[in-house]
């Protein structure tokens, strides 16, 4: 009868003691855990904190009287393995609650020893309020000290997933949260622009971030334990997390002479057999050749833990004469992991790009943002993915992905491909399981992989976020393609704005002589753009990968450091600007109080500028003092709304996001800051557009703007001269007596805006039929629709009374709304606007 013998009873070991009973009837099993527990859940502890598992009895998968009952396994808990004697094979045991040793015999050695969180000697550290989590005695006493003290702040050093899940669960709790991060990101195994969504998602939520800065002392002051930073700030808190990482606890494997890595993890080979034939190790302590790389590494992770403990059973299985599997070889871990940070998911598998950068692996990459499912079904969700590839062969050699819905589903797929050695070809091909509520018909896997395809194919290049500032400096022209209104809301500093539907009529005023950086909200237009200019004939241009959304979340400022206001550590919203709170309620000042109305609006589904055109015709309809809540899916609302905000002098209260959806208050201001006053104040709240022009391209790009900029709180007016007078004429304009130069201008003029002609290709009517279906296809309002908004948006449209004389134009002939003035009533209105256009 063999005797095998485990030290370690939680996931490697556990697994490995079942496995091996279930091939092996006939052997003695002992397995030996320092601690009171085995087979427990340690990826549900922060959970327990929180909260949200609410009986600690649901943290024990298996007991110790089950494990032997179930499996003959004789489970020793309190024992202690001190030493092994590999030569005479035998382990020394401590029995912890008697103080006894005894040796304990085997024939086949299993170590899961697990690893060790970090606590690196910084003075202070062993403060009572210093924590770190690994076990069911650390969460007992973490719950304990919140459930007892009441923490107000508590600091979280280290933004790995720990660390991450820790600060969501203390802020369940209702505890302030400060993450110390020494590293310019969180969740290291992704690439810095994907974790930058991650970070604009926790400081939506309230809690303090501090980027790449790292803790010297923990000290006492005045009752409190201050955290003191590198930067030379100190931290007032009641407690600390600390999760800077984990250390392979090796000592005995050390000790008795097995090969070690140089971080310290056991050496393994497939068949997690040490450097001694008659011991095996798994999980955290034992570093693996990757798949990848094929150098060794640790992967501190469950899901490997445990596929590692069943290979080591068959093997020992097998080596013993008992029953096992075909399947005796590890192939390696390739790094898939997944959290959820508040509402986000966060997944990544096999390589980033700042690790194919650090080993000097050729690598490429691509980042698209679509929807979690069909964008018309309710509620898709905002979606990122980047997928890392050798630009060669095409090999997929790594993926991350950020949302709020399938983040784990695309990389699961992603990691199926990846273990198999497949292409980014393989994700163009990938046939997923659609219907609108669960994907797209093209999935964001197969988004990637298209993008990846034409990347190879030399259809189109790209440049980096964080490349920008570089093509900048290099003289670089950059064009963004997406509409005015979105331009308006923010852009790269000195970029030109072409829309992509515009580009073919204005392609003179993209040089030839320089390099063309073209972006747009997320890439699509972007690529559309270059395909046009590609064809075009311009060969020095690229791409911004992600587009604006990648760029603006990764450029921008990360950090949210200070925000913390002692007292008021119940905050449940976050807010973008400092507010005035009341003292001591520990809530923001009450906003009913002021509040004549609350309107609820929900522009969800709606893409930019759908929702601030919404909250511009809802905050209108609204008596002064009254309090909206906008509700949208449009990622980019919140950014919107405060600019909105800012343009419009109303009152923005908070934004708030939870699981895609962005809820932005906002306050209507008493005295509307579009109403027009000759006042220095309103010096910039208008807008003014001379359209001269009846080309029917260049009036609708006049409408855009109108539009835009009356949805932005601007009081527009637009002035009609010239040719530009057949744009506001009526269609079926009653008959009216005219002079004959009146006559042959009317014959020879378009009657109404219905017979306008294309600046370009127009092609004798051709071109102005085509753009016209393409608009309707493309859902784009037709231009006298956008006529009709602009007019119920309260844009002034004014013709001028001098034109019309000349071009022999009658009151009647023009359209309801359209008021008669001269140049003064221009020039009155151009005074207070900052942005005067000639069309
Ligand atoms: P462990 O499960 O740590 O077990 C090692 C055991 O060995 C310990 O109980 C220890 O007491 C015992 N031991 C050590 N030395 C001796 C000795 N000399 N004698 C006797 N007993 C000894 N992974 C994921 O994949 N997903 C997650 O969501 C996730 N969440 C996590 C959350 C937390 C809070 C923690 C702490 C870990 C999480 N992990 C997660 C990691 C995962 O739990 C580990 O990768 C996995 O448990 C490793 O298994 P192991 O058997 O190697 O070590």
């Amino acid at each position: 009868m063999a005797k095998y013998l485990i030290i370690g009873g939680v996931a490697g070991g556990a697994t490995a003691a079942a496995r091996l009973r279930r091939l092996d009837e006939t052997a003695q099993i002992v397995l030996l855990e320092r601690g009171d527990y085995i087979s427990y859940a340690n990826c549900g502890l922060p959970y327990y904190a929180g909260g949200v598992i609410k009986e600690r009895s649901k943290l024990f998968v298996m007991t110790p009287e089950r494990f032997k009952a179930t499996l003959a396994v004789e489970v020793r808990t309190g024992h202690e393995a001190r030493s092994i004697d590999p030569a005479a094979k035998t382990v020394t045991v401590l029995d912890r609650k008697n103080g006894e040793t005894y040796a304990e015999k085997y024939d086949a050695l299993v170590l899961s020893p697990g690893a060790e969180p970090l606590r690196p000697p910084i003075p202070g550290i062993d403060d009572e309020a210093v924590f770190t989590l690994r076990s069911v005695p650390d969460i007992d006493a973490i719950k304990e000290h919140i459930d007892a003290r009441r923490p107000e702040r508590a600091v979280v050093i280290g933004a790995g997933f720990i660390g991450l899940e820790m600060a969501e669960n203390l802020r369940e709790r209702g505890v302030f949260v400060t993450i110390v991060e020494a590293l310019d990101q969180v969740m290291g195994p992704i690439d810095p622009e994907m974790a930058a969504i991650v970070h604009q998602h926790i400081k939506a939520k309230g809690v303090e971030l501090y980027l790449s800065d790292s803790v010297t002392a923990f000290e006492r002051r005045d009752g409190r334990l201050v955290v003191r930073l590198k930067s030379g700030k100190a931290l007032p808190c009641d407690m600390v997390i600390l999760s800077i990482g984990v250390r392979p606890e090796s000592k005995l494997a050390k000790e008795a002479g097995l090969e070690l890595d140089a971080r310290g993890a056991i050496l393994v080979d497939s068949g997690m057999r040490t450097s001694d034939p008659s011991i095996y190790a798994v999980g955290d302590a034992v570093a693996c050749a990757s798949p990848l790389t094929g150098k060794p590494g640790t992967v501190p992770l469950a899901g490997p833990a445990n596929k590692e403990a069943r290979i080591a059973a068959d093997n020992i299985a097998r080596a013993s004469g008992g029953a096992a599997t075909g399947s005796v070889g590890y192939s390696g871990s390739i790094g898939s992991s997944i959290a959820k940070v508040f509402d986000l998911s966060v997944a990544c598998t096999g390589l980033s790009e700042k690790v194919c950068a650090r080993d000097k692996i050729a690598h490429d990459a691509v980042i698209v943002h679509p929807s979690s499912h069909a964008g018309y079904y309710p509620e898709a969700k905002p979606f990122s993915l980047k997928v890392v590839f050798d630009p060669a062969s095409g090999k997929l050699l790594g993926a991350q992905a950020v949302g709020y819905e399938g983040v784990d589903k695309r990389i699961d797929v992603i990691a199926a491909f990846l273990s198999m050695g497949a292409g980014v070809e393989a994700l163009t091909r990938f046939e997923h399981a659609y219907a609108p509520p669960f994907a797209s018909a093209k999935d964001p896997v197969n988004y990637a992989g298209f993008v990846a395809e034409n990347i190879r194919a030399g259809l189109t290049s790209q440049v980096r976020w964080n490349e920008v500032a570089d093509y900048k400096a290099k003289g670089a022209f950059v064009l963004d393609v997406r509409t005015p209104e979105e331009f308006a809301l923010g852009h790269i500093e000195g970029a030109a704005n072409i829309s992509n539907t515009e580009l073919r009529s204005r392609l003179a005023e993209v040089p030839r002589d320089r390099f063309v950086l073209l972006y747009c909200g997320v890439g699509i237009r972007g690529y559309l753009a270059e395909r046009i200019l590609r064809q075009k004939g311009w060969s020095e241009l690229a791409n911004l990968a992600g587009g604006w959304k990648t760029y603006e979340a990764a450029a921008g400022v990360q950090s949210n450091e200070g925000i913390y206001r002692p007292g008021l550590a119940h905050i449940a919203r976050a807010r973008l600007e400092p507010v005035a709170y009341a003292e001591g309620s520990g809530m923001p000042e009450a906003l009913a109080a002021r509040s004549t109305q609350m309107i609820e609006v929900d522009a969800c589904g709606l893409q930019c500028p759908g929702p601030i055109m919404r909250l511009k015709s809802e905050m209108d309809r609204a008596a002064p003092g009254s309090t909206l809540k906008v509700r949208a899916t449009d990622p980019g609302f919140a950014r919107d709304a405060e600019a909105w905000c800012r343009l419009t002098g109303n009152d923005l209260v908070g934004i708030d996001e939870e699981k895609g959806i962005y809820e932005a208050t906002i306050q209507k201001s008493a005295a509307p800051s579009f109403a027009r006053a000759a006042n220095p104040a309103t010096l910039g709240k208008e807008a003014t557009l001379i359209v001269f022009s009846d080309d029917f391209d260049r009036a609708l790009a006049s409408f855009v703007i109108a539009n835009g900029a009356a949805a932005s709180g601007k009081s527009v007016t637009m002035f009609f001269t010239f040719w530009g007078l057949s744009v506001v004429k009526k269609h079926k304009a009653p008959k009216v007596g005219k002079d004959f130069m009146g006559r042959m201008f009317g014959a020879m003029l378009p009657k109404d805006a219905s017979g306008l002609s294309l600046s370009k290709m127009n092609f004798g009517g051709i071109g102005a039929a085509m753009m016209k279906s393409r608009m309707k296809a493309k859902k784009i309002d037709q231009l006298e629709s956008m006529m009709r908004s602009a007019l119920a948006a309260g844009v002034r449209m004014t013709a001028c009374q001098m034109s019309m004389d000349i071009m022999g134009v009658s009151r009647e002939e023009l359209m309801e709304g359209v008021e008669i003035g001269g140049v003064a009533s221009y020039l009155d209105a151009a005074s207070g606007a900052n942005l005067n256009l000639f069309i």
